[in-house]
């Protein structure tokens, strides 16, 4: 029989991360640093809306754009904290999470043999999302001695003819970087000048821990060349409800629409109205975990910093990023090593991209005792290795 896959899904390699918790998932006593969603359920009131939208028999399919009460809602919510307006009729549609926004998005604007740049250690989709699309992906590397962020100097040197998008992601997954007002202004300048649209995924940015998050959208003479991404399974612990949102000019969420009218029809219907209470009264709970997640970042950073693994203190999102070159192991071995002998597990840097080589990533969205009795055992683990 002939090889009927796809060349370019063949040799595309699986998510290193999932691989890893399949194993971890087994294993008695494992204290897990690895996966990247709330440990809190969604708020009940959420919940309560979305039950009581079963009750009331709401299982219908929704406007392909999704519910106008939603999209009103986002566009209020978004001009209200990024400080971008987007017309609900035409410039927002509803997504079955950021993931698919992120996928559609891509294969409305690229034609095969575009390319777009984005910056690594970064959400491991990024890459694969763009491949698969028959784009070129240019990683540029964030350093720690940024804390991760973008520099403008490294962008003009990654830059080439045929550069489409820019895809940057603030906070990020997995470093916390953050991106300050004045840096995005250099990039949108950037923009302007390549001519580039912006693809941001601001799906951490109510996680922001230290000062305000400034969204580029609203950077004057961005919003034309900006899609916002954003979404509701971090800030709101609503991973399973699998909804999100993009805005952006009307041709390009055009375009999107007809990717997602053909391929997944609306996100479900439960699940918006979910979204809508969320944005409506969800902002005190969504604090209160905010607040247990910076209390638990603070903790972790500096354990990590105690334990000799040089760690930055991330700004935003719920992931820390600790240095591990001091075993003198690969993020891989060490990840491993830390698995087999104590059964905690954190994911290799390089599971984000080749540049993430001498960093773990582990999440923090965790219990205290859990993160307290990883760092306990790490201690062990490091003590092991200097021997
Ligand atoms: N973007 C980033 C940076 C992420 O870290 C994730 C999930 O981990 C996603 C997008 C996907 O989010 P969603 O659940 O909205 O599809």
């Amino acid at each position: 029989m002939r090889d009927f896959l796809a060349s370019h899904v063949r040799t595309m390699p699986k998510s290193g991360i999932r691989d890893f918790f399949a194993i971890v998932s087994q294993m008695k006593d494992a204290v897990s640093l690895g996966i990247g969603e709330p440990d809190f359920v969604t708020p009940f009131h959420i919940r309560d809306v979305a039950i009581s939208a079963l009750e009331r028999g709401h299982t219908s399919y929704t406007d392909n754009r999704g519910l106008i009460a939603l999209r009103r809602e986002i566009s209020k919510y978004v001009a209200a904290n990024y400080g971008a307006e987007y017309d609900p009729e035409t410039e927002i549609i509803t997504t079955v999470g950021v993931s698919e926004a992120l996928d559609a998005v891509l294969r409305a604007i690229l034609n095969p043999g575009d390319k777009v740049i984005y910056h690594e250690p970064c959400y491991v989709s990024y890459c694969p999302s763009i491949k698969l699309c028959h784009a070129e992906a240019i990683a540029v590397e964030t350093k720690a001695e940024d804390k991760f962020a973008i520099t403008i100097d490294a962008l003009r040197k990654a830059w080439q003819p045929g550069v489409k998008a820019l895809l940057i992601n603030f906070p990020t997954n997995p470093t916390g970087g953050t991106a300050s007002r004045g840096l995005l202004e250099e990039i949108a300048k950037f923009a302007v000048e390549k001519d580039m649209l912006v693809i941001s995924d601001e799906i951490y940015s109510e996680l922001t821990f230290d000062g305000d998050h400034t969204s580029i959208a609203s950077i004057p003479g961005m919003r034309e060349r900006t899609v916002f991404l954003h979404g509701f399974s971090k800030a709101y612990a609503m991973t399973g409800f699998r909804v999100g949102y993009a805005c952006g000019p009307a041709d390009i969420i055009d375009g999107i629409l007809k990717i997602h009218q053909y391929g997944i029809l609306c996100a479900p219907i439960v699940s918006q109205e979910a979204a809508i209470e969320a944005l409506r009264n969800g902002r005190p709970a969504m604090l209160e975990m905010r607040e247990k997640y910076r209390e638990r970042r603070d903790f972790i950073v500096r354990r990590f910093n105690e334990l000799g693994l040089k760690c930055h203190s991330p700004r935003g999102s719920f992931y820390a990023f600790p240095d591990i070159t001091s075993t003198g192991m690969s993020s891989m071995d060490f990840a491993k090593g830390l698995l087999a002998a104590e059964r905690v597990a954190m994911v290799p840097g390089t599971a984000f991209g080749k540049c993430g080589e001498g960093f773990c990533r582990a999440s923090f969205s965790t219990s205290y005792a859990n993160i307290d009795e990883a760092c306990t055992r790490i201690e062990r683990y490091l003590k092991t290795l200097k021997r």
